[in-house]
């Protein structure tokens, strides 16, 4: 059992605390761990925080997301790494030293239909006085079930289910979504036993107004699974009907007023005051009833029907036709990979000597174009011949210089000199090759291509998150010609079908 962790971030001071706890941690470490930053392009780089600069690089990994919000940071991080298992974190959680202990514990033994296991999240609410209306809202977070602050999924299942739904992008509902549709497709999410603490961040007197967004997440998730998914969920259906009613009743006393009808515009004003009354005392009465608080409870009380009516009729609109989630568009390819052997050249077996070196036909001119598109080209190759003894690796480098003086210059070489039975991690179909190289290039996995003329390639591809596609040649077993997602007859027709992207799988 492998695993990974991903923390979504936008660099929040509360990342150097849990980065620190998570170094302090006893137990097995994980493969890596994927600090994927949500905040635009422009701004500064996670690397310039102390707490980021003193871990080493094969260990902490960082991705940038661009801003789409933690869903889409999420499926960035899970899609970079190649474990068994992924556990997401919240950037502003805290784990006690036994956390990874425990963890592992979690996950050591699942049966094979438990896709998810969640951890129990304590949030830690001021002693000696009552929580604010912010303070019982985080504490919530407690009793919701499958919620992503700490929660592992296993990756197959993510690719399975095309990972989060990127439409939602507030920390909301998403992962509720995703609970929904992992069950949906048979699988158990099951309580781990590990526990983690969820501190109350502070927040801007005007935040439950900020919330009310929420409600055209709710319209996605209704449009998604149906009006009963909050019971499946086991998320409160919560005050919006009466918000509904209580604004249909404020916007009648404004028309009524305005059409001078004063008998209909006095009963609309007083339903109106009286709902508001009672939402503003449901919020007050179990507070502290300091004078901030109460200020604060009695003026957004005002605003939060009409609000939370607005963003769930703009919600329903937005989502009227919400199609189930298949994973983001894809987005422009960023690099290709491709095999060497019956590939980029003919496949002369166990070849030692450069000037057996022959390009495939139209190689050169079809690598030529994808460089010309900005696209980096790498080589992956395996040459088990090495670990056989039939080859020395000062062969292997000959041939691939004599490789890349024909069709290079390649941005990346990746070379497993193992055998099948090495158990290594780069040995096409295993992974490791595709995500080293997409690492070492600074491609998102998801946005790299393989290329290759055996199922192993477009297997290496698909375990690792790229896409495959299959240039088969006399040697390719006909079981893997039909078992591709995407087959041409040549190389530089692949070519020109990655630059159109034409019939090439995401
Ligand atoms: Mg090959
Ligand atoms: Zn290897």
């Amino acid at each position: 059992m492998t695993f990974s962790i991903v923390i979504p971030t936008i660099g929040r001071p509360s990342l150097t605390e849990l980065l620190g706890s998570l170094a302090g941690c006893d137990g097995p470490w994980p493969e890596a761990i994927v600090l994927v930053d949500d905040r635009p392009h422009a701004v500064g780089s996670l690397l310039e925080l102390d707490a980021v600069s003193g871990w080493p690089a094969e260990v902490l990994q960082i991705r940038r997301s661009g801003g789409h919000g933690p869903a889409a940071a999420r499926n960035v991080g899970w899609q970079a790494v190649g474990s068994d298992w992924v556990v997401f974190l919240d950037d502003d959680v805290r784990v006690v030293s036994s956390w990874l202990r425990r963890l592992a514990s979690d996950l050591a033994d699942l049966e094979p239909d438990v896709a998810a296991s969640a951890a129990e999240i304590r949030v830690p609410l001021p002693a000696g006085r009552r929580p604010t209306d912010w303070e019982r809202n985080t504490a919530g977070l407690q009793t919701s079930t499958w919620i992503t602050a700490d929660m592992a999924y296993r990756r197959d299942v993510l690719r399975e289910l095309h990972g989060f739904d990127e439409r939602f992008r507030r920390a909301f509902r998403e992962d509720a979504d995703l609970g929904l549709r992992t069950v949906a497709a048979g699988y158990r999410i099951v309580p781990g036993r590990r526990c983690t603490d969820h501190p109350v961040r502070p927040a801007p007197w005007w935040m439950s107004l900020r919330l009310q967004r929420g409600n055209a997440d709710d319209a996605l998730m209704r449009a998604l699974h149906g009006p009963s998914w909050h019971q499946r969920a086991n998320a409160p259906v919560g005050r919006r009907s009466r918000h509904l009613l209580t604004t249909a009743a404020g916007l009648t006393a404004l028309a009524a007023q305005l059409a001078h009808r004063r008998r209909i515009g006095a009963l609309a004003a007083a339903g109106w005051a009286g709902a508001t009354a009672e939402f503003a005392w449901a919020r007050i009465a179990p507070g502290p009833r300091d004078r901030a608080e109460v200020t604060r409870m009695i003026t957004t009380s005002a605003v939060i029907p009409p609000l939370a009516a607005w963003h769930w009729l703009r919600g329903l609109v937005v989502h009227r036709n919400a199609q189930p989630w298949r994973g983001a568009r894809p987005g422009p390819i960023g690099a290709v990979l491709v095999d060497r052997d019956g590939t980029l050249v003919r496949d002369v077996p166990y070849n030692g000597e450069p000037e057996r070196v022959e390009p495939m036909p139209g190689a050169r001119a079809a690598l030529d174009r994808l460089r010309a598109a900005g696209i980096k080209v790498a080589v992956i190759t395996n040459q088990s011949g090495v670990a056989r003894g039939w080859l020395t690796m000062p062969q292997v480098c000959a041939v691939n210089a004599r490789v890349d003086e024909l069709l290079g210059p390649f941005a990346d070489w990746q070379v497993c000199p193992h055998a099948e039975d090495d158990g290594c991690p780069c040995r096409k179909p295993e992974p490791g090759m595709v995500l080293a190289a997409a690492k070492k290039l600074g491609v998102p996995v998801s946005r790299c291509v393989v290329v290759g003329d055996t199922g192993a390639d477009v297997a290496a591809a698909q375990a690792a998150g790229a896409a495959g596609v299959l240039v088969p040649n006399a040697a390719t077993r006909h079981q893997e010609i039909e078992a591709a997602p995407a087959v041409f007859a040549r190389l530089d027709e692949a070519v020109d079908a990655l630059l159109a992207r034409r019939g090439v799988p995401s």
